[in-house]
């Protein structure tokens, strides 16, 4: 940077602190209001097939609680979560020192970057895996190592075979997103039994919630291997604008990473609505019953298209349909949002998450249209 004196021209890029110029930014899925607005429409006739939030809404014991809470917004929360945390300790049998709430588990990971990202250090990751992994790892200073999928699976070998002294972090989605496809519990008892002491594993469980027989990561943990697991609100418990999530892993890696944490760092009202999702028993099994039929709807509309998926383990389900851009535009002009997955190394597919069965069959009727024969 050239020398400067008072008056010379400087601007707020000069300022800024390496890297954030440079810093990519995160495309969500286009909200309804927007696509309303760009393209004219009526924002009641667009439905939203694209953050694969949950259609059914939020648990309603959950909405109940948060309106409790809304009513003591003018005092902080408390900082700990301890009613929380404590709920998460009798669900999951560990520890209160084992959890760490945040922001989303999105905040978590940040948090994680704070704790033992710096320049210089690596990031194992799957190509076409959840972008927010590399997001945190540049802002860090880090170095994204991608490595490519075998036949859309998560290869846990390749995986294995890219980490080196200078890697930090390993993130694992479980299923992972966009692609939707989880390893077994052996694959990963296997890799983590031979991950070297300088890795941590990030295990990103946002999905778990509707996979048959999701791993279980706490033998692993109790027996000191070094793995976070994180969890969200945000997609079988319909919490996701609320921002809550949360880690669970060995107490000494969570007390450093609590150190990275903001005392207030998730609000009151999306707390107690957490705490309430949790009881809710109802609620989820019934998101996740209809969510198996929307699954079992897409696919075998899509197999009748003559379209190539992979078939759904989450609440979504990745799609071949050729020019995925194409595609998403011509949805999205019948007023139904999917996700164009060509940001992820993935041009020919579409993401497109499990409606109610109204929502998935106007999408079905919408493909069949708009597909050539
Ligand atoms: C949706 C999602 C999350 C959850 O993010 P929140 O910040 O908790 O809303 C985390 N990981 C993946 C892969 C996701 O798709």
């Amino acid at each position: 940077m050239p020398a400067t004196q008072w008056g010379e021209r400087m601007t707020f890029a000069d300022l800024a602190n390496k890297g954030i110029l440079t810093q990519p930014i995160y495309e969500a899925g286009k909200p309804i209001d927007q696509v309303a607005r760009e393209l004219g429409l009526d924002p009641a006739g667009i439905i939203k097939l694209a953050s694969n939030e949950n259609p059914f809404g939020p648990s309603p014991k959950a909405v109940a609680a948060g309106e409790r809470a809304l009513r003591e917004a003018n005092l902080y929360p408390d900082g700990g979560y301890y009613a929380l945390r404590q709920k998460l300790a009798q669900k999951w049998s560990l520890g209160m020192d084992q959890f760490i709430i945040g922001d989303g588990s999105n905040e978590i990971l940040e948090l994680l970057g704070h704790a033992f990202l710096s320049p210089g250090v690596e990031c194992v990751m799957h190509q076409s895996s959840f972008i927010v992994y590399k997001l945190v790892t540049l802002m860090f200073g880090a170095t994204p190592v991608e490595v490519p999928l075998v036949n859309m699976r998560q290869d846990l070998k390749t995986l294995a075979a890219a980490i080196t002294p200078r890697t930090r972090l390993v993130f694992i989605g479980s299923p992972s997103n966009p692609v939707g496809v989880a390893n077994t519990q052996a694959e990963l008892d296997e890799f983590l039994q031979a991950l070297p002491p300088q890795v941590i594993l990030v295990f990103d469980e946002a999905y778990a919630e509707y996979l048959e027989n999701a791993p279980d990561l706490r033998p692993m943990i109790a027996a000191g291997r070094k793995v976070i697991c994180l969890r969200t609100f945000s997609k079988i418990y319909g919490l996701a604008s609320l921002r809550v999530g949360y880690g669970y892993a060995a107490p000494e890696l969570i007390a450093i990473v609590q150190r990275a944490r903001q005392p207030f760092n998730v609000n009151g009202v999306a707390v107690a609505a957490a705490i309430a999702a949790l009881d809710d028993h109802e609620f989820v099994t019934q998101c996740l019953r209809e969510n198996r039929a929307g699954l079992r709807q897409l696919e075998s509309a899509l197999k009748k298209l003559g379209l190539a998926f992979v078939p759904g383990t989450g609440n979504f389900v990745l799609a071949k349909v050729g020019d995925g851009m194409r595609v998403f535009t011509a949805l999205q002009q019948r007023g139904i949002i999917t996700r164009p997955v060509k940001p992820y190394g993935l041009p020919e597919w579409l993401r497109i998450t499990v409606g109610t069965s109204a929502q998935n069959e106007r999408l079905i009727v919408a493909l069949t249209e708009i597909l050539p024969g």
